[in-house]
This record gives structure tokens, C-alpha cells and sequence, in this order.
């Protein structure tokens, strides 16, 4: 089932004075406007295009453990943190809603094709059993015994059980009702500027079309698109990271597939999570072209190359769809969430590869930060204040 944005969105502003305002309606937005309705706040949502940006593009994987990289540290605490909290929000928003949202708990197995590829694997593998992460080595025969269709060239895989999904389409999905069941506004217009005095309680957001919404708190949450608005201290280091994807699904015949399927393909790093009902879908390339989300000849050859070579019967799919997603990119791929030195000046973005992921743990927090005014200790690595030396 799903749930028409077109019969909500408003293109008038609010009459009212708002308790929050949140800027765009992602996974990250709407599900921080979630909790605040929740709480017993009138929130308005401000976007131009609500689940225009990546949240609709993802591939839903929950991945703390197979994203783990060295200097990451803090993100993986974040990361397991959100993990355990996943299925209480699934719940709860699933309740709420009336809608699933098609988490499955599956596992990953990572994969290496040649013997570089499996170098590669080893040492992710002895890093992550370092920072105590349950992962598991195992050779090509056990390997093909997990999922029979691996290429008989795969050298060898790490198995990591406590990782799931999410059909992340529909959880934007289900975030939006709730958001709309809660109370919410939904106001369709692009925010350009913040405008602000310490001394008065309120700030002002200034729309494109030079329409201006007040409100005693306002969480920024644009995504990819969050450093562009001005008027921000310090201004947020975020960048877009290109993200090409494919959605195919297999013949009947060939369905089977359970876990979600990771791999190096000779240097090259592809992955493919199967939904519930057949749909596969196959990711995502990773790179700095700015703004662009145009599809690439070079970038599907690839990810069906790289696929291909790990899952041959994948060449029996037949193609459904071809995105690309901007992820909001940050330093050190750290989410930037809490409040600034500014009060009722609040932020959530930065997510880069773990949006979908760290929604239930981003809104939890930020949430917390607007009604208590007090950023939890959990998320005082990632404050938006590590960049005021910068400003
Ligand atoms: C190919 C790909 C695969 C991915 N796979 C995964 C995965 O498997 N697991 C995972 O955890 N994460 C994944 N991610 C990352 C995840 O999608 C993002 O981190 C997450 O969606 C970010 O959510 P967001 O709400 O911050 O941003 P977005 O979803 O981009 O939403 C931002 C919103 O802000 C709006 N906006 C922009 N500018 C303005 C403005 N000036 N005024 C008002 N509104 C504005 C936009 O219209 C948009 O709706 C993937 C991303 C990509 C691209």
C-alpha cells in the first residue's frame, strides 16, 4: 500500500506559529518530525520535492558492521546503536502507520572474487573482530554452500549475521503518513536562507519565492543540499556523493536469495539486496560529480560487470529501473547532528552511506535536542560545533 504525497503537500504556507520547523523531508527529516509530533509539537516540513533526494534511491541495507572502516570507530558505536533500535521503531512506526515497512533480518555475506579481493576481506575482517564485531572468515566451499549461485571463482567471504534491511521506499513512505497522521504540515517550497537575532525567540526560514516561515526551533535536514543554505554558523561541510543504481528481478525460477550480498570483484566493490517480492537491486557506484544525477553508460556497465562476476545468473534479470541518489557527504563520513551555539538551532545530516541506518538513532536525538534544548551525550562526537574553529 501506498500513501499519496500529492494529498497532503500544501502550497500555501502555515498560519500558525509552528513549534518546529524541519527543512526537507527525507528519512531524516520526516522521522525526526515524527518523533516531535509524538512529543506533542505542530511541526511544518519545508521541501521543494519530498523524497526527491537519496532516502527514495537507497538500497536500505543496515550495514554497521560491513561499512566499518578503520577511523570510523565512532560511527560504528552510532551505527549498532541505531541497529538495535531498529526493530522497536519498525514497530512502532508499523503500528502507527499501518504500514509495513519490509524489514527483514537476513545477514550479509561479503565476498571476494580473486585473490586481492580476498587480502582485502581478511584484513576488513580481522579490523572489525578487533573492534569486537561478529564476523565470520569462510573459505570459497563454505562460501558457495551459504548461496549456491556465487560464481565458483569466489576465493572467499566474511559472514555477518546481525545485519538487515529495510525497504527503505517504504519506510519514506511510512514516515510520511505518520508524519501527516501526527499533525504534521507539509509546506512544498525550497528554503534559501536562515535569518536570526540572539535577543528574539524566534528565527525566520526565507523560501525561494521569498516566503518566510518563523519558528522558536529549526532543524536543517536537507541532505545533500543542507550546505547550501545561508545564513548558517558555522556553514556545513557537506557534499554530494553520486550514487548510481539498478532494480532488476529475476525469473521465478531463480528466486532464493536471502541474504544480502556484498563483494569485491576485482578491486571493485558491488552489492545486491533482494526484497521480499523478487525486486533485486544492485549498487551503487560512488562518485564526485557535484550535483549530477544522470545515469551513465560507464557506471551501469559497471555495476553489471561487478555483479555479474560474482552472481552469473543475475545476467537473467531483466532491468526495472535506474536511479542515481545524491548522499549528503561529510568529513570523515560522520553525520553533523545536534544543536549549534545558536539555540532552537538544531541539524541532522552528513549520513553519507548510513542515512537509512542511522534514522531511528538521528531521530531519537535530535528529537531529545529540541524538547529538552540539551544535546545527549551519545551524539557529542558529531556536533555541528567541530567546525566552528573552521568558520
Ligand atoms: C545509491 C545510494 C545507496 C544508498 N544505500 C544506503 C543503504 O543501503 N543504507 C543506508 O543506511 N544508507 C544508504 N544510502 C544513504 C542514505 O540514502 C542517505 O544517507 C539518507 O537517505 C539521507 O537522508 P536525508 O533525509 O538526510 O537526505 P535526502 O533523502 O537526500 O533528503 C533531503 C531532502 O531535502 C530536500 N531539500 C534539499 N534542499 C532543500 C531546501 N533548500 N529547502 C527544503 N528542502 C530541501 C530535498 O528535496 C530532499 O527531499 C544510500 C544512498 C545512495 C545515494
Amino acid at each position: 500500500m501506498t500513501f499519496s504525497l500529492s494529498k497532503i503537500i500544501n502550497l500555501d504556507p502555515p498560519t500558525f506559529v509552528p513549534d518546529a520547523v524541519i527543512v526537507g523531508a527525507g528519512v531524516i527529516g520526516l522521522s525526526i518530525a515524527w518523533r516531535l509530533s509524538q512529543k506533542g509539537m505542530r511541526v511544518v516540513i519545508v521541501d521543494p520535492k519530498p523524497l526527491g533526494g537519496a532516502s527514495w534511491v537507497a538500497a536500505g541495507m543496515l550495514a554497521p558492521v560491513s561499512e566499518a572502516n578503520p577511523g570510523e570507530e565512532e560511527l560504528v558505536r552510532l551505527g549498532l546503536k541505531s541497529l538495535q533500535r531498529y526493530p522497536s521503531f519498525v514497530k512502532e512506526l508499523e503500528d502507527f502507520s499501518q504500514m509495513e515497512v519490509g524489514y527483514i533480518s537476513s545477514g550479509t555475506l561479503e565476498v571476494g572474487l580473486d585473490a586481492n579481493d580476498r587480502a582485502e576481506i581478511e584484513f576488513l575482517h580481522s579490523f572489525r573482530s578487533k573492534l569486537g564485531l561478529e564476523t565470520k572468515l569462510l573459505d570459497s566451499t563454505a562460501t558457495r554452500k551459504v548461496e549456491p549461485s556465487l560464481s565458483p571463482g569466489i576465493q572467499a567471504s566474511v559472514s555477518i549475521e546481525q545485519e538487515h534491511q529495510v525497504d527503505n521506499r517504504l519506510l519514506c513512505q511510512a514516515l510520511l503518513k505518520a508524519v501527516y497522521l501526527g499533525g504534521g504540515y507539509f509546506y512544498q517550497a525550497t528554503i534559501a536562507e536562515l535569518k536570526f537575532d540572539e535577543k528574539k525567540p524566534l528565527k525566520t526560514l526565507v523560501a525561494e519565492n521569498g516566503i518566510k516561515i518563523s519558528s522558536p526551533n529549526i532543524v536543517i535536514a536537507a541532505g545533500a543540499w543542507s550546505g547550501d543554505i545561508k545564513g548558517i554558523i558555522p556553514q556545513l561541510p557537506i557534499y554530494p556523493i553520486k550514487g548510481q543504481t539498478l532494480r532488476v528481478r529475476l525469473p521465478e525460477s531463480y528466486l532464493g536469495y536471502q541474504k544480502i550480498i556484498r563483494g569485491l570483484a576485482k578491486g571493485y566493490h558491488v552489492y545486491m539486496v533482494p526484497r521480499k517480492h523478487g525486486e533485486i537491486i544492485i549498487g551503487a557506484t560512488v562518485e564526485d560529480k557535484g550535483f549530477d544525477t544522470t545515469i551513465t553508460v560507464e557506471g551501469i556497465y559497471e555495476l553489471l560487470r561487478n555483479i555479474t562476476s560474482l552472481l552469473p545468473n543475475i545476467s537473467e534479470a531483466t532491468i526495472e529501473e535506474t536511479l542515481a541518489g545524491l548522499r549528503p557527504g561529510s568529513p570523515n563520513n560522520a553525520p553533523i547532528l545536534g544543536s549549534f551555539a545558536t539555540q532552537g538551532l538544531f541539524v541532522a545530516t552528513g549520513h553519507y552511506r548510513n542515512g537509512i541506518l542511522l534514522t531511528p538513532v538521528t531521530s531519537d536525538a535530535l528529537s531529545d535536542c529540541v524538547i529538552d534544548q540539551v544535546d545527549p551525550a551519545y551524539i557529542e562526537y558529531f556536533s555541528p560545533n567541530r567546525f566552528l574553529k573552521d568558520a
